[in-house]
């Protein structure tokens, strides 16, 4: 292994990061105490951040490239999730010892990719060396017009509630991971294994919600853990019907091999897809944007009468019978 020379703190920066600053003029090069920044007027900001951790988030092992994209793809699902358009962000590094340059390199790299992708750009952040494992914290900054976000707590009852895309095809592909999904042919197997390590934030779905949602959510927990959040946050309780989720061929060759997988499936975290609810007035928009986006937006359940506000979700399998869960939804501790 070449051990090429590594630079210092400052040579760093200009080096890797300097240049995904270009074009924001705020950031003042990444040479000043901090970025000086002005949204566009009668904008508001939406704020977000998340940290992710070798050995917690992803293998010590992954390839730098979809560190990347699963780091920056994390935040934009929580923008996506609020309706906003994706601005600025702030990278802070904490390096293990050992750190090469090239992993540097290719980490940048497809941070300039995602950049380009959804127009936004580097404008700070913090960079550290220690003993412990490879830590990134990034945190991003979004507009939306003046009450134009969504939130979580604005669903009606009897909405009717959508999820974009597939779904558990990220917690499918932890599984493939982990080789715990035997018999799965290749295509499949890559298929899941990509989307776990390569979120697909529902960005321009969020910005196109605006006057049609109550209210949103992003999938990062699992569909009922995070329904749950919604439910509660809007005081209705939510009612799936599973037989209405859309899965991918890929989880429904999963489920043929083990139809336990099903449950992980509607448990399971790491898909940010957009969970979001609607009035029954929005159905035709709704199948529009679906068509205009080429993203399938489907119609999975509705909540609840007024009354049943305990913000309880309740997911009926095809047998018409209510499934139970043990412990939906991961949680850190
Ligand atoms: P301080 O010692 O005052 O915290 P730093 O040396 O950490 O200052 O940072 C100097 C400049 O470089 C700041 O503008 C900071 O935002 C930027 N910066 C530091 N690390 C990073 C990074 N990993 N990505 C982007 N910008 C960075
Ligand atoms: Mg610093």
């Amino acid at each position: 292994m070449g051990n090429a020379k590594r630079p210092d703190e400052f040579e760093l920066i200009a080096r890797f990061f300097a240049p995904l600053a270009e074009g924001e003029s705020g950031a003042l090069g990444l040479q000043d105490d901090a970025a000086l920044l002005r949204p566009e007027e009668g904008k508001r900001l939406i704020v977000t951040t998340d940290t992710l951790s070798a050995g917690v988030h992803f293998p010590a092992e992954e390839a730098p490239g979809d560190i990347a994209a699963k780091l920056l793809g994390v935040n934009l699902s929580d923008l996506a999730a609020m309706g906003a358009r994706p601005w600025v962000y702030t990278l802070s590094l904490s390096l293990p010892e050992d750190w090469q340059p090239s992993f540097l390199e290719e980490f940048a790299r497809e941070l300039g990719r995602q950049q380009e992708a959804y127009g936004l750009h580097l404008v700070g952040g913090d960079t550290v060396a220690g003993k412990g494992p490879l830590t990134l914290t990034l945190t991003v900054i979004g507009t939306v017009d003046e009450g134009g976000e969504l939130r979580r707590g604005g669903a009606q009852a009897g909405d009717h509630v959508y999820l974009s895309g597939t779904l558990g095809d990220g917690a499918l592909g932890l599984r493939v991971m982990q080789g715990e999904i035997d018999g799965l042919a290749g295509k499949h197997a890559e298929e899941l294994l990509a989307r776990y390590r390569r979120p697909r934030p529902r960005v321009q779905l969020g910005l196109r919600l605006a006057g049609l949602a109550s209210a949103a959510i992003d999938v990062s927990d699992g569909l009922v853990a995070d329904l749950g959040h919604l439910a509660k946050a809007s005081a209705h309780d939510a009612i799936i019907e599973a037989g209405r989720v859309p899965f991918s061929d890929a989880a429904r060759a999963a489920f043929a091999l083990n139809p336990d997988l099903m449950k992980v499936a509607l448990t399971g975290g790491d898909d940010y897809e957009l969970l979001f609810t609607a009035p029954s007035t929005a159905a035709d928009d709704i199948e529009g944007l679906s068509k205009e986006l080429d993203l399938a937006l489907t119609r999975i359940g509705q909540m609840g009468a007024d009354g049943e506000d305990a913000g309880d979700v309740r997911v009926i399998g095809d047998d018409g019978r209510e499934m139970t869960f043990a412990g939906a939804g991961y949680r850190h501790f």
